[in-house]
């Protein structure tokens, strides 16, 4: 059984490199991305395996919203770039800054034509993402938290980015509690973790992804004294494919390891042990799995490793932290 929430949601993701459940199907796996308004725990992207490889011809860093108007448009011989992409809705002074972004990235070309900018394409932009699944973690589920996400679950369901959304919570050994789930929308599929595997216990029904959305932006508590109706906004189906396009980017450039960026591994007393599907951080100082939020500088417990570690060449190059970075990174590049 997980430590905490965050212990629970790294294995989560772990587990989730074997996606799906059933079924057979290429992806990769990041960890809390979404949108300004929601962040989801665990993002599955589902992926056309020839199309993911001619993305890394635009290297490993994400490609942000601008630098996507840019790239998939860029035409295939030269062309002014006001004449080749399609307004963008914001001034075009804005889209210039962004052809010399995505040049300096070198992953369109540009050239002067007098003070025109020309630009072309290098490559094609793939399309590269075929689904997006969505899990929210809460490994103990009580009541208080299931109408909580029951709420939640209702407005990703109504808003449709994913193409399936997911509650992953832990089985207490006799199965998770049945009456809890049922609050739950039918859509929502239901995972249960017991150790490092996971069992189905509600298959998710597919939303409409390319189709227009609903925001929920309102929700009356339906109580005795409140008889207000709920608000909803329309989210247009253009804005839905941007924005997948956009989280299946973030979740290229950051997959799911990136907790070490936010951590301390060059902390001597972190520490990384085997779970079932992969390696979890570990404090040899608390003699548990510690939070992202309390492995930082602050930590009460921090001291640096030693430098003889690191001169010492430990136990190839570097100290501990070094090498288990090493490791993860080297983990995260494979399975993009
Ligand atoms: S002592 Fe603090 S900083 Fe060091 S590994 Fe443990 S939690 Fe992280």
């Amino acid at each position: 059984m997980a430590d905490s929430e965050f212990g629970f949601e790294l294995r989560v993701c772990a587990w989730a490199e074997q996606w799906p459940p059933d079924g057979d199907a290429a992806s990769f796996v990041a960890r809390q991305l979404g949108t300004r308004n929601r962040r989801w725990d665990t993002l599955v992207i589902e992926v056309d395996p020839d199309a993911l490889r001619r993305r890394a011809d635009f290297g490993a860093e994400r490609l942000d919203s601008d630098l996507l108007h840019v790239v998939r448009h860029a035409p295939d011989d030269w062309q002014f770039y006001r004449d080749a992409l399609p307004h963008p809705g914001y001034p075009w002074r804005y889209v210039r800054e962004a052809v010399h972004r995505a040049s300096d990235r070198d992953v369109v070309e540009t050239r002067r034509d007098g003070n025109k900018i020309q630009l072309r394409r290098k490559w094609a932009y793939p399309d590269w993402v075929e689904r997006i699944v969505a899990i929210e973690n809460k490994p103990d589920l009580d009541a208080s938290a299931a109408d909580a996400l029951a709420d939640q679950l209702e407005r990703d369901v109504a808003l449709g980015l994913a193409d399936e959304v997911w509650l992953a919570t832990e089985s207490d050994g006799d199965g998770v509690e049945r009456a809890l789930l049922t609050e739950m929308p039918v859509e929502a599929g239901i995972l249960a973790f017991d150790g490092g595997e996971a069992s189905v216990e509600w298959h998710p029904r597919t939303l409409a992804a390319e189709a227009a959305g609903t925001r929920i932006t309102e929700r009356p508590s339906g109580g005795e004294y409140d008889q207000s109706a709920a608000r909803f906004e329309y989210v247009d189906a253009d804005w839905k494919r941007e924005k997948r396009l956009e989280i299946a980017e973030r979740a290229y450039e950051r997959g799911w390891r990136s907790y070490l960026d936010t951590m301390r591994p060059d902390c001597r007393h972190f520490d990384v042990e085997r779970g079932e599907h992969g390696y979890l951080p570990r404090c040899r100082a608390k003699n548990r799995e510690q939070t992202a939020a309390e492995c930082s500088g602050s930590c009460p417990e921090y001291e640096p490793e030693p430098p003889a570690w690191r001169q010492k060449e430990w136990p190839i190059e570097g100290g501990p932290g070094a090498a288990i970075r090493r490791v993860l990174d080297a983990r995260r590049s494979r399975e993009r």
